[in-house]
């Protein structure tokens, strides 16, 4: 479904992704962790196009981002983000808000907009929400709103870029349990995130980046509870 294949990302002078080989499967729910700059944002912006790659290539379900603009908009579509600030549309309702991508990219009708929309944000558990704005939802209701606005587009493959970094952990469960059940239905995913509960349970694969390249590819329990390099070590000693 994903393939980096020797991809290389810079900016300026700095080598952010440095010549990085992954392949991802369909039904993969890959969990990226590392210290902060290692290039895990960077490498999941690369995969639905929000940054150009620099060197090798970069194949999503079969089309490479370097193809052209018209390919990298049926990439975007194929690739749902979902990111730590939420960035829901403030002056949009939840219903507004999820409505939207299959208005503007998919050509849906206002009324089967609509209803997906309220079928999604009832999946999220949030069908009561549905009027409000984000400015008067909960962190953790808006993720979850922000959640149902990617799958609006019909996604193949999920990228959350630590959806919960930025909620208090009574949240935080809320939003990971919607990701659970993603995850369930057989969604490809792949999630930076430092909750090392939710990549033991869910997770496929645990990815530990450094300085743009992978360094640790594994089980994510084999690997969390018997790291295979020192410097994973004593990485989980200070996430967990
Ligand atoms: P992570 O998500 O692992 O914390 P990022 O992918 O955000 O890391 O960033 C990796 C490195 O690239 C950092 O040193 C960061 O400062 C740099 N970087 C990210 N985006 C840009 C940009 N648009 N321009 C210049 N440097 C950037
Ligand atoms: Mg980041």
């Amino acid at each position: 479904m994903i393939e980096f294949r020797k991809t290389s990302k810079h900016f300026g002078d700095l080598k952010v992704l440095d010549e990085v080989d992954l392949h991802i499967d369909v039904g993969e729910v890959v969990v990226l962790i590392g210290p902060s700059g290692s290039g895990k944002s960077t490498l999941l912006r690369c995969i639905n196009g929000l940054e150009q790659i620099s060197g090798g290539d970069l194949v999503m379900d079969g089309i490479s981002v370097r193809a052209g603009k018209k390919q990298l908009r049926l990439i975007r579509q194929e690739a749902g983000m979902v990111f730590q600030q939420f960035n829901l549309f403030p002056q949009m309702t939840a219903l507004e808000n999820v409505a939207f991508g299959p208005r503007k990219v998919r050509g849906a009708s206002v009324a089967g907009a609509r209803e997906q929309a309220l079928a999604l944000l009832e999946k999220v558990g949030l069908s009561d929400k549905a009027g409000h704005y984000p400015a008067e939802l909960s962190g953790g209701q808006q993720q979850r709103v922000a959640i149902a606005r990617a799958l609006a587009v019909r996604p193949k493959v999920m990228l959350f870029d630590e959806p919960t970094s930025a909620l208090d952990p009574e949240l935080k469960q809320e939003v990971l349990t919607v990701m659970r059940q993603l995850a369930q239905e057989g969604m490809t995913m792949v999630v930076v995130t430092h909750e090392m509960a939710f990549a033991k349970q869910v997770g496929t694969r645990l990815i530990f980046m450094e300085h743009g390249k992978i360094s640790v590819d594994g089980h994510p329990r084999e690997v969390i509870e018997n790291p295979p390099s020192e410097r994973l070590r004593d990485f989980l000693q200070h996430v967990e």
